[in-house]
């Protein structure tokens, strides 16, 4: 069983950005610039765009974090996106999701600027990678795809099942793993929670990837021997050993299905920062095509 090094590859990303990003400086005497919307005080938020804040310093990304209160109305939220918009220092926008209840998430989705929409989320963006144009692909779904290409993982003409059908994992990465392209090119099953015997889908995978959310769904009698395990799963459970008295599992059973497995994501460390990594890249992206 060969563990994929999720850490590992996105420290190697961030090390191949932190060049090219130096080499576009010198070019054109500006940096990407990234900014980072929150509104309220979600602690899990709070740490997600810490996180992403420090890897743009490092990285040499130009990246500002603007915090705005809870009780933020939609229209003053539409007014700074509008803002970042029109401001050509920043070649990236994120807006931190979930927003406070007040807020369509939609409306400020659709606000943002596709050529500044690094997450990937916009319905254009989206389009654009269900049609197989380029564009910004969505962080996590792009994080999977550069895990199984930096291992020499080639899913074309595998069976890749994906059990979860979110607009943010599941389903964006079933249609990215379908496109006729290179690291590509799979057969895809997707499954969700109509499956009334998921294990009949999971059994039949070469390439599994859990994007459920439910800790430890995923059993070593569910999958075949040889299986190559993407665990996007990212859950905080009960642990009184700890000192937090929580730790973060996957949706899969790691202990039980790295038996059978060739290949297999940890959680924590495997998908998760390679998250990052991919923002990272599409605000480069977004920088040297519409930023130079
Ligand atoms: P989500 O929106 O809750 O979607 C979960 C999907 O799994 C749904 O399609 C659901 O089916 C399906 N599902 C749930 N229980 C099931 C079951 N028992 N059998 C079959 N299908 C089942 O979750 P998400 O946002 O995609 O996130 C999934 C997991 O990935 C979470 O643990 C999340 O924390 C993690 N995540 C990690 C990263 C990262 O590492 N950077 C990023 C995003 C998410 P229905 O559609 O039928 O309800």
């Amino acid at each position: 069983m060969i563990l994929i090094d999720g850490k590992k590859v996105s420290a190697d990303i961030k090390a191949e950005l932190k060049i090219e990003i130096e080499e576009l400086r010198l070019k054109t005497g500006k940096v990407p610039g990234l900014v980072v919307i929150i509104v309220g005080d979600n602690p899990a938020s709070e740490v997600y765009v810490r996180n992403k804040h420090k890897s743009c310093v490092e990285v040499g990304i130009n990246s500002i974090v603007v915090e705005m209160p809870a009780e933020t109305t939609q229209e003053q939220l539409l007014e700074q996106v509008k803002y970042f918009n029109e401001n050509p220092d920043f070649h990236g926008i994120l807006v931190q999701l979930p927003l406070p209840k007040q807020i369509n998430e939609d409306v400020i989705i659709r606000a943002i600027d596709p050529i500044k929409d690094v997450d990937g989320f916009h319905p254009t963006t989206v389009g654009e990678m269900v049609t197989g144009n380029p564009t910004y692909v969505s962080c996590t779904p792009a994080g999977v795809v550069e895990l199984l290409a930096r291992y020499d993982i080639d899913p074309a003409g595998k069976h890749v099942v994906i059990v979860g059908r979110s607009n943010i994992v599941g389903k964006p990465a079933a249609l990215l793993l379908m496109q006729k392209k290179k690291f590509a090119n799979a057969i895809v099953t997707v499954c969700h929670s109509a499956a009334k015997d998921i294990s009949v889908y999971t059994k039949q995978a070469d390439i599994l990837v859990a994007a459920m959310g439910v800790p430890g769904f995923i059993k070593k009698e569910m999958v075949k021997e040889g299986v190559v395990v993407i665990d996007v799963g990212t859950n905080r459970i009960y642990d009184p050993t700890t000192k937090s008295g929580t730790r973060l599992v996957g949706d899969v059973d790691f202990e039980g299905v790295s038996q059978v497995a060739s290949y297999i994501t940890p959680v924590p460390g495997g998908v998760g920062p390679m998250t990052i990594a991919m923002l990272l890249k599409n605000t480069v992206k977004a920088f040297k095509e519409h930023g130079m």
